[in-house]
């Protein structure tokens, strides 16, 4: 950048532009056009509107009350206003003879004379006459400027221009016919037109091609992470040992409910998966007790029918004693073959490795994982750093709540690949997150979507207590379930940034209503701080009925699974997100008995009752989640984060739904004929380039 002084090229920096191609990535938050202008003297006092105006001369003194005043007259060549800046010295400088700029504000008339007070200013060109073509664009840019960096919007207008017009044209990632069948504009074209429209009908079709370039990328990305797994590695073959054949038939004969046809038709494309030797890497989503446990055990099943040992990774160890359990429930009666002894068999054994077992069982248990006498392990992910080795592991299971990123995936397989195998992998989400963010997101893995729910569910009867009285009814259904012998949970408010509050919080309400609205009843208290053992205990009680009702903080929130719950009452709702919410419904409702979820908030903020209205409203998941992606945008979804230059700056996932699909499609066509990509340059570079230092995470909190 020839005009660039240093001064500058460090403000740049700051902003997070290096070099051409961040330049013209840094896009025009807004245009004005020029031709819509309303001209001053077309103006009414006390209208606001935006006008164009060139300074005519600058004044700076002191008001009567000693503050700073800064006066431009200016003018658009219909008539002159006065600008007046206030507590704005700074202005002074900024505002030059015979600069042009966009003043937005309120017209008035003072002593005669039009003034505007304290309007938004754009600069968008520092000198009368400047050669700069934006002084004569019908519409100018208006970049974001950073105060702080001392940079404006002329200013980056000027960089942009020269380096459009240094760069020519450009190479385009993007094939012709993809452009053609896409009806994109080419690369060059967009950059041009969002930089330099022409026309405002620019602005849109050339966005759309820069967006499908933001998605494009990722989505290459991704492709490219999974064929060169897929080239590199040997996964493992799941069939049938001829002694073990009959293990899935053993279970299915003895189960108590036929799979809904959504997780039949998840099963089987997982078993096709897994009988190949291409290694599996699926995403299996599906709403709040749809039944993704189940799909997951016959995928274990599967892998223990063909001779190999699976694990299933939670994410606590609350869930991970959960999981242990239904399990264990579930496939804890099968015999498989006694390897060391002619035509024996023995029960198949579910391990759960948790931090608190003693050192001796831990020893068994880890010795049994390594001469594979323990079919199924499950653990918190912790367990795979142990040094605990596998005689032959087969399946990984995730129970993934958004915790892990594509690094940390990478980096679990690397750590359960041995022999120069990969086990296969199945990641579970807690909630559904809409297509175009498991896209996005999760691009590369293959994604199984469950969009059914079981049979004989009574949906849950979701109440937003408004009020005390509302409040009141929540606490007598309460009461009146728990006579029933069912239970009910009370789940606190988060308190932010603190785990220790939130206990003492949950603790606290705990006490209250004990001597309250709950009096007589038995309460148990869950939270995260507690020890281990005391949390397995109190899960215990509330399993069997001993305690009625859980006091607890969002522990609760993802897979503990009790079906006689029917009562969950969240205090403060408006604290919490959609996904968690419906995540918090989800624990009851889990039976054919019929449930209530009740929502206390007395005074949420209109984006919160929003939210609360839309769990009132629906009990969909999949709705919710596209409702949570265009309330929050993609940038906060399921504590989605990305960082610099991987963020999306023009493709939104809820708007952009078409692009983004398509970019998971070309990107798999493009990747497929040319895993490495060294027949398109360009696409290779910038993708590294975006892409490389940091991918896409999702958070780890
Ligand atoms: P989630 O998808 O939220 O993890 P779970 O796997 O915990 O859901 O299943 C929710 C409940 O539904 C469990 O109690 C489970 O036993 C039950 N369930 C799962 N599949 C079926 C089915 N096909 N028919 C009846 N009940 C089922
Ligand atoms: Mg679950």
């Amino acid at each position: 950048m020839a005009k660039v002084g240093p001064r500058a090229v460090d403000s740049l920096a700051e902003m997070g532009i290096e070099n051409i191609a961040d330049l013209l990535s840094h896009y025009p938050r807004r245009y004005v056009d020029r031709t819509k202008m309303r001209s001053l003297h077309s103006l009414v006092p006390g209208e606001r509107s935006t006008v164009v105006l060139r300074v005519l001369s600058v004044t700076s003194r002191r008001s009567r009350a000693n503050r700073a005043m800064v006066e431009a007259r200016c003018s658009d060549g219909s008539a002159e206003v006065t600008l007046v800046f206030f507590n704005q010295g700074w202005r002074a400088r900024q505002l030059s003879e015979g600069a042009q700029l966009l003043a937005f504000g309120k017209l008035e008339v003072f002593r005669g004379r039009r003034q505007m007070v304290n309007p938004t200013v754009d600069l968008f060109s520092s000198l009368e006459g400047d050669a700069d073509a934006a002084g004569f664009a019908k519409v100018v840019p208006i970049y974001p400027s950073s105060d702080k960096a001392g940079i404006v919007s002329w200013q980056i207008a000027r960089w942009v221009d020269e380096a459009l017009r240094r760069a020519g044209r450009m190479a385009d990632p993007l094939p012709a016919h993809w452009r053609s069948a896409l009806g994109l504009w080419a690369r060059s074209e967009a950059l041009q037109a969002i930089h330099a429209p022409r026309s405002m009908d620019e602005v849109e079709p050339a966005r759309r091609r820069l967006a499908f370039d933001e998605l494009l990328r990722i989505q290459v990305a991704a492709a490219q992470r999974r064929s060169s797994l897929e080239l590199q590695a040997r996964g493992v073959v799941h069939l049938p040992a001829e002694s073990r054949l009959d293990l899935l038939e053993q279970f299915w004969s003895s189960f108590p409910f036929e799979p809904t046809r959504s997780q039949a038709a998840a099963m089987s494309e997982i078993a096709r998966d897994m009988a190949t030797e291409r290694p599996m890497h699926r995403l299996l989503q599906g709403d709040v007790g749809s039944g993704k446990t189940l799909v997951a055990a016959d995928a274990m099943l599967r892998c223990v029918a063909a001779g190999y040992q699976a694990v299933l990774l939670a994410p606590t160890e609350v869930l991970a004693v959960q999981h242990h359990l239904s399990i264990s429930q579930m496939l804890g009666h099968l015999e498989v073959p006694e390897e060391s002894r002619l035509g024996g068999r023995r029960p198949l054994s579910v391990g759960l490795l948790t931090a608190r077992l003693t050192a001796k069982r831990r020893e068994a248990l880890v010795a049994g994982i390594a001469n594979a006498s323990v079919d199924i392990t499950v653990g918190t992910h912790a367990l795979l750093s142990q040094g605990v080795e596998f005689a032959a592991l087969g399946l990984v299971v995730v129970d993934e709540q958004h915790r892990f990123g594509v690094e940390q995936r990478s980096l679990l397989r690397e750590k359960a690949s041995a022999a120069g195998t990969v086990p296969d992998m199945l990641v579970m989400t807690a909630t559904p997150i809409p297509r175009t963010a498991a896209l996005t997101f999760f691009g590369d893995l293959d994604l199984t979507t469950l969009d059914e729910l079981p049979p004989g569910r009574s949906p849950v009867q979701t109440v937003w207590a408004k009020d005390p009285q509302a409040a009141a009814q929540a606490w007598n259904r309460v009461r009146e379930e728990v006579a029933l012998g069912h239970r009910a949970y009370v789940v606190c408010p988060l308190v932010e940034g603190s785990e220790r509050m939130e206990a003492r919080s949950a603790k606290a309400e705990m006490e209250r209503l004990a001597s309250a609205e709950l009096e007589g009843i038995s309460l148990g208290l869950l939270h995260g701080q507690m020890p281990e053992q005391k949390k397995a205990d109190v899960m215990e009680a509330f399993r069997t009925g001993e305690v009625g009702v859980l006091v607890a903080t969002t522990v609760v929130e993802v897979g503990v699974d009790v079906g006689e719950a029917t009562v969950m009452v969240v205090e403060d709702a408006d604290r919490f997100g959609i996904a968690q919410l419906h995540q918090l419904r989800g624990r009851v409702g889990r039976s054919s008995l019929h449930s209530w979820c009740f929502l206390l908030s007395e005074n949420p903020s209109p984006v919160a009752a929003e939210r609360l209205a839309a769990l009132e409203a629906t009990s969909d998941g999949f709705e919710l989640a596209k409702m949570d992606l265009e309330m929050r945008g993609e940038g906060t979804l399921l504590g989605v984060r990305q960082k610099g230059r991987s963020e999306l700056r023009l493709a939104s996932l809820s708007e952009d739904a078409d692009l983004v699909v398509r970019a998971h499609d070309v990107a798999a066509e493009l990747v497929s004929a040319d895993p490495s990509l060294s027949g398109n340059a360009p696409l290779l570079e910038e993708t590294e380039y975006f892409l490389g230092q940091d991918a896409v995470m999702l958070s780890k909190s």
